[in-house]
């Protein structure tokens, strides 16, 4: 049977583009009443002609205070996908320490505080959940000039795992999807315009290809539904290979 989320409001951080906002696309398909969270209002009013019914939340998750106004006040969830990051890379030597507080802020200090929201109401609720924290393969493969990503992607695989050991009782699972390039806007500006680059990375990838949107939007919502209901604290590859 196929996957359905049929009664649960699912929350999406990053949904104005790229990953995050394919997936409140399927999320919706699949029955979900989908709350998208981004900081690029236009992006928002878009996607709201594209899914009716989609709410919206449009804030800067590196903002903690109104992050977590907003995320309170847009109330319960039941599936949340913490997938909004940046990425800008520089060689370690040039890392500056603008640079490494806008990742943090962004893709590690925004999943604590967007989680402690959204877990506290499953928990108070008592009916569970389910996360997925979106990592990458960058977490444990060192890529060049990527030392301030990989590094925080690590923390998020590691945060997974701390999720899932306190959260369990709860009965609320916290996964982790550790993707290859996808060619989003992301994965374009980093790796899509320079074949020096992403070639040694694709010559690793069995499966010869990068990944598309939809590799890895199937197995989120694989990882949020009851077909993983033993699925627990599980960083998973979703990178035709690479990390073998
Ligand atoms: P994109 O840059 O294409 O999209 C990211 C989305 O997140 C945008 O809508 C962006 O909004 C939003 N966002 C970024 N910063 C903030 C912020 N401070 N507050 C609110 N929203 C924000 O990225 P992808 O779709 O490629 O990436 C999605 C996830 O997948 C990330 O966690 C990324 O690290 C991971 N990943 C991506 C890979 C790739 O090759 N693309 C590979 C492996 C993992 P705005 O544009 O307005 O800033």
């Amino acid at each position: 049977t196929s996957i359905q989320f049929n009664g649960k409001k699912a929350l999406v951080t990053g949904a104005g583009k790229g990953l995050g906002r394919d997936l409140v696309k399927v999320l919706a398909k699949c029955g979900a009443e989908v709350c998208a969270l981004s900081r690029t209002r236009a992006d928002l009013d878009s996607l709201k002609e594209e899914v009716p019914g989609v709410r919206t939340v449009c804030v800067d998750i590196s903002d903690w205070k109104a992050t977590r106004k907003a995320v309170q006040e847009a109330g319960h969830f039941d599936l949340l996908i913490n997938n909004a990051a940046v990425s800008f890379v520089l060689p370690f030597l040039e890392v500056t320490e603008e640079n490494l507080s806008m990742h943090l802020d962004v893709n590690l200090k925004a999943m604590f505080n967007i989680s402690q929201v959204v877990a506290k109401s499953m928990i108070d609720k008592g009916t569970g959940g389910s996360i997925v924290n979106v990592s990458s393969v960058a977490s444990h493969c060192a890529l060049l000039d990527h030392s301030v990503y990989c590094s925080i992607k690590a923390a998020v695989d590691m945060l997974t795992k701390c999720m899932c050991l306190e959260l369990g009782k709860y009965k609320i699972r916290v996964n982790s999807v550790n993707p290859t390039v996808i060619l989003t806007p992301m994965g374009q500006r980093v790796w899509g315009d320079d074949p020096v680059k992403s070639k040694p990375l694709l010559d690793r990838i069995p499966t010869g290809r990068f990944a598309e949107i939809e590799d890895v939007t199937g197995v989120i919502l694989f990882l949020l539904s009851d077909k993983a209901a033993m699925v627990n604290g599980h960083n998973m590859s979703v990178d035709g290979g690479f990390s073998i």
